[in-house]
């Protein structure tokens, strides 16, 4: 199908010059009309750098250092989000793409009303819309995710973390932007309210026809449902495939091992069991495939050569890519 956002050979350093350290390193991904795309990844891989990039909302001293964001609008021509002017760009948040923050539902103002929250996104955006029309919108918003009428004139403590989380879905969700980005919180204790909420996501998606793309470190959440799954590794994408493919017969070693180590349902966050070893150190990052210290299979090109991501030579190579010396590509 189309593609709503493409990601082309995105770079994104933390710092300048002799001090840098690349957090995402050339990123390329395609997020097509209507799909749910999982991103995994351990702790540390350049998950959220990369959405914050995409939405040219990287915290200093994040600095963009090359590649494109294409965003094919509904109608009209498409365009590179990061030439966006500051006043373009306002305009394109939320109501384009919108994302919803990694601990978003510690982000809302505690001194303000819910439905004020709302009705200030709305004010932003839509200052033709009436006082009445707007709050309608923030009503309905928050009746589709779930929250009763009568809490929209609660403060954000009265509500539960889960009830927060929801309203932030709602306030992504209120300018009918075609791409929301969700950041999940990386805790094992939330992934049965991630599981309710992504859920949740996945049902609205149906009937208001956005796109998602789902970051978090739960590669069991995004087999069941997401559409497509990219794995990064220490700033890169290593492989990427249907989810049922991956899920079936991932490539890389990498994937593997993620998969090998589905964390607990319940309990304190566990040490991955099927991958040894800890992430890279973007100060040290290992040279040629930087999963070479950890990696079981790793044999004579893996240290000296960086692998590029490409089609395997399968024959489902057309819908995925892998970058591993063990796949050759084409
Ligand atoms: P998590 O699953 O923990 O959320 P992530 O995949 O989202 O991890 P990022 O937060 O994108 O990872 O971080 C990627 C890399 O960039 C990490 O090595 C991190 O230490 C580094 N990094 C993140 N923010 C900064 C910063 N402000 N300054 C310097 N380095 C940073
Ligand atoms: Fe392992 Fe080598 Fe493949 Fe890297 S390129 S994942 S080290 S086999
Ligand atoms: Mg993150």
């Amino acid at each position: 199908s189309e593609p709503v956002l493409e990601i082309r050979n995105l770079n994104v350093d933390y710092g300048l010059g002799d001090a840098s350290v690349q957090a995402v390193r050339d990123v390329s991904l395609t997020l097509h009309r209507g799909e749910v795309l999982g991103l995994a990844g351990e702790s540390g891989s350049g998950k959220s750098t990369l959405a914050y990039g995409v939405t040219r909302l990287l915290p200093p001293p994040g600095v963009i250092s090359g590649g494109q964001v294409i965003y094919h609008p509904e109608q009209g021509e498409p365009y590179d989000v990061l030439r966006l002017s500051d006043s373009e760009l306002r305009a394109f948040r939320w109501a384009e793409t919108a994302i919803v923050f990694q601990g978003a539902m510690n982000s809302l103002n505690p001194v303000h009303k819910i439905s004020t929250q709302m009705d200030d996104v709305l004010r932003a955006h839509e200052p033709t819309m009436s006082a009445h029309s707007r709050a309608a919108r923030s009503r309905e918003m928050l009746k589709l995710v779930g929250i009763a009428a009568d809490r929209m004139d609660a403060y954000p403590h009265q509500l539960s973390g889960g009830m927060r989380q929801r309203v932030m879905i709602g306030m992504a969700l209120i300018l009918q932007p075609q791409v929301v980005i969700m950041d999940e919180p990386t805790t094992a204790l939330d992934v049965v309210m991630q599981r309710q909420i992504l859920g949740q996501i996945i049902e609205l998606r149906e009937r208001l026809g956005f796109s998602v793309i789902f970051i978090t470190h739960d590669l069991s959440l995004l087999v069941e449902f997401s559409n497509r799954i990219a794995i990064m590794y220490g700033g890169r994408i290593v492989e990427q495939a249907p989810a049922s493919t991956l899920y079936r017969d991932s490539l890389h070693p990498y994937s593997a091992g993620l998969l090998g180590s589905f964390p607990a349902l319940r309990g304190p966050r566990r040490e991955l069991s099927g991958i040894p070893g800890s992430p890279p150190d973007l100060k040290g990052m290992p040279s040629g495939c930087s999963f070479h210290p950890r990696c079981p299979k790793a044999f004579d090109p893996c240290a000296a050569r960086i692998p590029v991501l490409g089609r395997p030579d399968t024959p489902d190579g057309a819908s995925r890519s892998v970058a591993c010396w063990l796949h050759p590509v084409g």
